[in-house]
């Protein structure tokens, strides 16, 4: 069946064998249109509502969503149309740029920290603490903009930091918060093509934006380092999907299925109550009768 577990082929939570080149960033696995795809995320869609209703009732859990890509991957484009169906009231999106001065002020957890989903919420992260092993990486200044003591800075840096956000995010699953990180696999020829859509389309003018030109030299390097961030930190209690993204309906397809399964998988129920308060219950039916 084309939809159980459809996004299981995308997921990774051992990265010890993980190849970023053997995951194809075109991939539509066995679907060949959006026309096929859109009751599927339509379905999906619906029943992400129902999860997400019995997720904010039951109080206990909390759902953490990471998204990483490179620019014009459609993270913006993704979450706001896979999470259209969810009540606004138990779900929070939050961006992540260039820190600032205070953030700087404290470790490179410290900002993500202050801004994860309370219980019975669904959190999501626009880019995230994975920055800090990608574009830090792959920059040594802004590393070295960073106020860390130099003694501290060695070679075992980026192996310090996967280990650290692996008890992390350990340390979150832990105490309920369940966490799943999906990475928008884009070919560099499709970015340049959604690069020249943003130039040629007046209402896609405010996109564009030169330093993501220049960010395109560092292709490699970033491949590398999304590579390397995978591999070490994919695990069970966090895992990776890598997502095929330069088909947009297939990412939205993906994602939506990844989030359903994944509160599937959950104890999720609406709160039963007892005894006393089915009594009131009773009583307020009555009351309401008389009147
Ligand atoms: P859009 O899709 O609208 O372009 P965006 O997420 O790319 O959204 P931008 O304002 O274009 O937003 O870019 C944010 C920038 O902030 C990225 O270049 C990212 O690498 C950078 N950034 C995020 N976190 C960090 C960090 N910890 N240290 C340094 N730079 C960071
Ligand atoms: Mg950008």
């Amino acid at each position: 069946m084309k939809t159980a577990k459809l996004a299981n082929s995308y997921r990774v939570d051992d990265g010890k064998h993980f190849r970023l080149k053997d995951f194809d960033p075109a991939d539509t696995g066995h679907w060949h249109s959006v026309e096929e795809a859109k009751d599927q995320v339509q379905k999906d869609i619906t029943r992400m509502e129902e999860l997400q209703a019995m997720l904010y009732a039951q109080d206990r859990w909390s759902l953490l969503l990471i998204f990483q890509a490179m620019d014009a991957a459609g993270k913006d484009g993704t979450i706001k149309h896979v999470m259209s169906g969810v009540n606004p009231e138990g779900c929070e999106v939050h961006s992540f740029k260039a820190p600032s001065e205070t953030e700087l002020q404290h470790d490179f957890l410290w900002r993500t920290t202050q801004d994860l989903p309370e219980r019975g919420h669904i959190g999501i992260f626009n880019r995230s603490y994975y920055e800090e092993v990608l574009v830090v990486r792959v920059h040594s200044a802004v590393l070295d903009s960073q106020l860390i003591p130099k003694s501290l800075i060695t070679k075992d840096i980026w192996k310090e930091r996967f280990e650290d956000i692996h008890g992390f995010e350990r340390h979150m699953a832990r105490n309920g918060t369940v966490i799943r990180k999906f990475f928008l696999h884009l070919s560099k020829k499709e970015q340049k093509r959604r690069f020249l859509a943003r130039l040629d389309e007046p209402e896609k003018h405010w996109k564009f934006s030169e330093a993501d030109i220049h960010e395109r030299n560092y292709w490699d390097d970033y491949q590398e380092a999304y590579d390397e961030m995978i591999c070490h930190t994919a695990s069970k209690h966090a895992p990776w999907y890598v997502v095929p993204a330069d088909n947009k309906w297939f990412t939205h397809l993906v994602v939506a299925a990844a989030i359903v399964e994944t509160l599937e998988e959950l104890d999720l129920c609406y709160p039963k109550v007892d005894a006393a308060k089915l009594k009131e219950i009773q009583a307020a039916r009555k009351l309401l009768g008389k009147k």
